[in-house]
């Protein structure tokens, strides 16, 4: 296992990666807000930083993985009142549907997925400990955070405190005294959820969620704190403001940020209207066909979406899913044996790994990890071709292959023969056993029996092929 080296959004810069506990790492991902499907730009995070976790697993870490849900936001309200429905049901619904798509893209559930509306105690003690400090003032119902009180505002989006503040007076409240102070508490407006608090009926602002969460779930200082680069400003920055405002601490060691995924090279987002939903696209190309797409570019470079590119990343899984199916048949008709593994097919596995895991642990480059398993499948290829292989020799193969690609959160085998009903299975085998002892009728009624099932069967060059009809 090499030593893991990361880029941190904070110092600019490749750090080595020592989580601040030994194996522990907490690790926070700013989570969606639920109002509607998710686009193929929410799954970019939901991809890359699954990998970087599934990774950090496989390196013997101990990964605690917080992701939110903001289930109180103007975005369900609105569509709430539209629909003429409780906030709460709009949200709720798109949590289901969330999960939908995220498990189809096939992302580890998370540790934990707080929400806004089961936190509000905890948000309101948070908000109440930033007045108290100074750092934040209350005005008719309505509670702000004084950015410029906190020493080192604009440290993790680089940008000079004159930029932010210019950028930030597009949308001046007249109630906060400063365009680069922040909403921390809304006071209520007539037709929206709200909760008691120190200042009166209101709701939470968007940014004390994260802070109060992460707090909550990982203590003060967070290992890994993730999510779009366009997150880094003003919703990190101002996390970064108010955690570390009250606790003196730093809110995560590491700052990771995923780049855009683009149309046309524009950032595909919902207020564009330049989005495509994950549901749609998995139903045309698949799940899998997603999830490869979006992380065989490094999780920091823009990726521009096209049909042909997506349909160009099906294949190359394709291709994948193939070598891993023909090896699973040649390692299902060989026979078991005591034979040594041949120093060729040592040699290549360990290639492999060794090349996949430095391209993993040089901040986390699925990209030349997924080129790693490609020279694994060529190998592969190629030793099922010679017909030579023993038993052990595919195995260990079909063991770093799987090893690889779940890192990756790739299930090739998904498709496959699993699927296929045990009677078949039993029935093929039976079949195999009767072929071997020349016994052709009953191989040929075995063959219809299959049939009747629903299921050909073929023999190939590297056995037994099951399909269904
Ligand atoms: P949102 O619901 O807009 O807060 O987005 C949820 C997550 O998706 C955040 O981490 C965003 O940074 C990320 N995100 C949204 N659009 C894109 C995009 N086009 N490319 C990459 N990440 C995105
Ligand atoms: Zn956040």
């Amino acid at each position: 296992m090499q030593n893991i080296k990361a880029y941190n959004t904070l110092s600019r810069k490749l750090e080595d990666f020592t989580p601040l506990n030994g194996k522990k790492v907490n690790m926070y991902v700013c989570g969606p807000t639920v109002y509607n499907l998710i686009h193929l730009g929410n799954a970019r995070p939901l991809c890359v930083f699954d990998c970087i976790r599934r990774y950090l697993i496989h390196a013997g870490y101990d990964v605690n993985y917080i992701t939110n849900f903001t289930d109180v936001d103007d975005k369900i309200i609105r569509k709430a009142n539209e629909e003429n429905v409780k906030a709460s049901e709009i949200s709720e619904k798109y949590i289901v549907e969330f999960f939908k798509d995220s498990d189809g893209l096939g992302v580890m559930r998370s540790s934990v997925y707080p929400k806004v509306t089961e936190n509000m105690d905890a948000i309101i003690a948070l908000v109440a400990k930033l007045v108290d400090k100074g750092f934040a003032y209350e005005n008719e119902g309505d509670v702000y955070f004084s950015a410029l009180k906190f020493d080192g505002y604009g440290k993790l989006s680089h940008m000079p405190i004159d930029d932010l503040s210019s950028g930030a007076r597009v949308d001046v409240s007249e109630k906060k005294r400063e365009p680069l102070d922040f909403a921390l508490w809304k006071a209520a407006k007539p037709g929206e959820p709200s909760w008691d608090s120190p200042w009166g009926k209101g709701r939470p602002g968007w940014h004390i969620e994260c802070s109060t969460m992460s707090e909550k779930y990982a203590g003060d200082t967070l290992d890994i704190h993730g999510g779009g680069q366009d997150l880094m400003f003003p919703h990190h920055e101002n996390e970064v403001a108010q955690s570390e405002a009250a606790t003196g601490k730093p809110l995560a060691k590491y700052w990771l940020h995923n780049g855009f995924l683009n149309i046309d090279n524009t950032k595909m987002s919902k207020s564009l209207g330049n989005f495509f939903t994950v549901r749609d696209v998995a139903e045309k190309y698949g799940y899998d066909a997603i999830r490869f797409f979006l992380i065989s570019a490094h999780y920091r470079n823009p990726v521009n979406y096209t049909d042909k590119l997506i349909e160009s990343a099906k294949a190359s899984l394709e291709r994948m899913k193939t070598c891993r199916e023909a090896l699973e048949m040649a390692v299902a008709n060989a026979a078991s044996s005591s034979e040594k593994i041949s120093e060729e097919v040592e040699n290549f596995t360990a290639k492999a790994k060794q090349d996949f895991d430095s391209a993993m642990a040089f901040d986390f480059n699925t990209a030349d990890a997924i080129a790693s398993i490609f020279e694994l499948v060529t190998s592969v290829n190629i030793l099922l071709t010679k017909q030579t292989a023993n038993k052990n020799e595919l195995l260990k193969c079909a063991a770093v292959f799987d090893e690889l690609t779940g890192i990756l959160g790739l299930d090739l085998r998904d498709n496959g023969s699993e699927k296929i009903p045990k009677e078949v299975t039993d029935l093929a085998e039976a079949r195999t056993a009767a072929k071997k002892e020349k016994n052709f009728s009953l191989a040929d009624e075995l063959r219809e029996k299959i049939k009747i099932l629903g299921y050909n069967i073929e023999d190939t060059r590297q056995g037994v092929k099951i399909t269904k009809i």
